[in-house]
């Protein structure tokens, strides 16, 4: 599980998280939502221990979080790829250290193929679509085999078609490797549709520093069982 505890971080002299509390259980997935400027990136880099927090904790499986961690993937709006690199060659960047050249070589072939990037992993990235740069981006936070997969507004830059894709592709990929999800969204109808439940992040009126406001419940089957029905 990842427990999030009495989290807060302030930058200089603004509070920008305060007392944030936050448990998801091992392969929930998890989407926070909340205004521009809430907070929402620096919780998920924290988590990610790409940030570190000035009050609390953030834990999983019992494990404190200290900086960037195997366990941990990260995946971003932009897709942030090398250019000078592959497709294949980006997947691959995502491999965690301690894999040997041919499982990875495997694992990387196995992801291209399941994001549907198999005839395009000698490509540079200049020379993909955007919704193919997207899918290499979660191809390589997959290679990590994270148990936790963090996502910042993964889909926000695609156009409609291309997200839905996306979401089903990810539902999917979720089936095959249970991960436990922290998903950033803009999107209400997107959360509801992925998530298990849904979290509100939000400073209160009267006192700086966000926390958690609300968290909803998503109703009905778990959504990775809903999975490509809807888009077949
Ligand atoms: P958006 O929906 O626009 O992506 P967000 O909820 O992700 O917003 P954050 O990016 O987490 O919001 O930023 C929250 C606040 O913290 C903002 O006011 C931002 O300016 C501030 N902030 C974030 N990182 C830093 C930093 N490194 N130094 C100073 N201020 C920062
Ligand atoms: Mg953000």
């Amino acid at each position: 599980a990842v427990r999030v505890a009495g989290l807060g971080r302030t930058f200089g002299d603004r509070s920008v998280l305060d007392g944030v509390d936050l448990e998801v259980a091992p392969g929930e997935i998890v989407a926070i939502i909340g205004a521009s400027g809430s907070g929402k990136s620096t919780l998920l880099r924290i988590v990610g221990g790409l940030d570190v927090a000035t009050e609390g904790v953030v834990t999983i499986d019992d494990r404190p979080v200290t900086g960037i961690d195997d366990r941990v993937a990260v995946g971003f709006q932009e897709p942030r790829l090398l250019p000078w690199r592959t497709i294949a060659g980006n997947v691959a960047f995502g491999l965690p250290a301690h894999l040997d050249r041919a499982a990875g070589r495997e694992r990387v072939a196995a992801l291209l193929d399941l994001v549907g990037l198999d005839d395009f992993a000698g490509h540079r990235p200049r020379a993909v679509s955007g919704g193919m740069a997207q899918r290499t981006s979660l191809a390589r936070a997959l290679a990590r085999d994270p148990g936790v997969l963090l996502l910042d507004e993964p889909f926000g830059a695609l156009d409609a078609l291309t997200r839905m894709r996306m979401q089903d592709l990810l539902l999917g990929v979720l089936e095959t490797a249970p991960t436990t999800v922290l998903l950033v969204t803009h999107d209400v109808e997107e959360a509801l549709q992925l998530a298990d439940r849904v979290v509100l992040l939000g400073a209160d009126p009267d006192r700086p520093g966000a926390r958690i406001q609300q968290i909803v419940t998503v109703p009905g089957e778990r959504p990775r069982d809903r999975g490509s029905a809807e888009l077949a």
